[in-house]
């Protein structure tokens, strides 16, 4: 499974790569937590389509 993440506002691709592991983009605009165990998106407001587009892949 991977855990990442494309920010809409900077174009950043933030991914996890560890359990319990926290990114945010440059600007801060939306975030991930929850490493590989679960999925967490931090994000302004919704919708989350807004902020983010979600890359993670299940297996
Ligand atoms: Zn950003």
């Amino acid at each position: 499974m991977r855990n990442i993440i494309r920010c809409k506002h900077c174009g950043d691709t933030i991914e996890l790569k560890a359990t319990h592991d926290f990114q945010l983009c440059t600007r801060t605009s939306v975030g991930i937590d929850g490493g590989l165990d679960y999925l967490k998106r931090i994000f302004g407001s919704n919708p989350a389509e807004e902020h983010y587009e979600e890359l993670s892949e299940y297996e």
